[in-house]
């Protein structure tokens, strides 16, 4: 045999970008957390090929829909959304032959607009400043194009139960598999509420008769978010915390839920970059800043689970932008890196 010979049999690859949708890997941190007791893991779900966790939910929500006969040959995907879960509906619809329409308000960046159309989805934009019950508005102009679009099809990643279901049958038993049942904790950031709702329903089932006791379900909750008791008022942090309770967040399924500022949202993501060379979005430093207050009472038996939900990419003119940081009065003199070492 001569030393060029593969030693694979078979050739390995996806028959379409969708298979590579999910079981994205775990790892563990080595730098930030160094001093605390527990393992902490990170779920990369950046590493979907949309670039978010928001792939899982599209892929389910567009099966549920042609399942039921709602989305067939010729339909179109209507969603009032511009960032990751138009990113990911963007994708399926286009594997799959669907038209695809976003409806994004004015103040959204352009360049969010430009993804959505390299995708070659229609990207309809809405005056920002008009009333809600208006038909101008974002969600007036989507439920007119539904209504006018013959064979049209409106997901609501808000209230559509194929998003919770997309995370109990694959987040959930991704976790559980790969930490091979040792998962204690799981850190979730909740914007739809979608992600903590099936992972942490799929964890809690799964470990209820487990000796150690059930996993904990830990939500990460931006400060003015209603989940933390917050009044809806602004954050910087995207993706996550509501102003509103959406029918996909069960408040039955968290075990504690920590109020984040953006201030601490930042310095993590950062961190996660400068330290463990994870480039991940201001939500997933959001997660990890719940998780490390939350490790502060656990011990070495632990091992927790912090979902990263998208890229850093996204936010380079953001949190990763001194002159936005310094503009918007956060602090950018992360600490130094510590040198990688546990305690136990
Ligand atoms: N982080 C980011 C960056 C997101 O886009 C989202 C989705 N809104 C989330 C976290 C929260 O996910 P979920 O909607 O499932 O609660």
């Amino acid at each position: 045999m001569s030393q060029n010979q593969p030693t694979s049999v078979t050739p390995k690859y996806a028959e379409t970008i969708l298979d590579l949708i999910g079981n994205t890997p775990l790892v563990k941190l080595n730098s930030i957390g160094a001093d605390l007791k527990p393992t902490i893991l990170v779920k990369c779900e950046f590493l979907n090929p949309g670039g978010s966790i928001k792939d899982r939910i599209a892929l389910k929500m567009i099966e549920r829909a042609e399942a039921e006969g709602k989305l067939s040959e010729g339909g179109t995907v209507v969603e009032p959304t511009s960032g990751n879960t138009g990113v990911g509906l963007a994708m399926v619809a286009q594997q799959k032959g669907y038209r695809s329409v976003f409806i994004t308000p004015s103040k959204v960046a352009q360049e969010k607009r430009d993804v959505l159309k390299a995708y070659g989805a229609d990207v309809v934009v809405s005056e920002t400043a008009v009333p809600p019950e208006s038909e101008n508005s974002y969600y007036g102009i989507t439920n007119r194009l539904e209504e006018a679009i013959e064979g049209a099809y409106q997901p609501n990643q808000f209230f559509n139960s194929a998003a919770p279901e997309s995370h109990y049958e694959t987040t959930g038993p991704e976790i559980w598999e790969d930490t091979a049942g040792q998962v204690t904790h799981v850190v979730i950031g909740a914007g739809t509420g979608g992600t903590m709702t099936g992972t942490g329903r799929y964890l809690h089932e799964v470990s209820a008769d487990r000796e150690s006791g059930p996993v904990k379900v830990v939500v990460a909750d931006p400060s003015g978010s209603v989940y933390s008791g917050g009044s809806g008022r602004p954050y910087f942090v995207e993706g996550v915390g509501e102003d509103m309770w959406p029918g996909n967040y069960d408040p039955e399924v968290p075990d504690s839920i920590h109020e984040i500022t953006d201030a601490e949202a930042f310095h993590y993501t950062r961190r996660l970059a400068a330290e463990e060379g994870i480039l991940a979005g201001g939500s997933s430093g959001m997660a990890l800043a719940a998780a490390l207050k939350e490790a502060e009472n656990l011990t070495e038996d632990d091992v927790m689970v912090v979902i990263l939900p998208d890229s850093g990419r996204g936010y380079l003119g953001k949190i990763f932008s001194e002159t936005w940081m310094e503009e918007h009065g956060f602090d950018t003199n992360a600490p130094e890196p510590v040198a990688p070492q546990r305690i136990g």
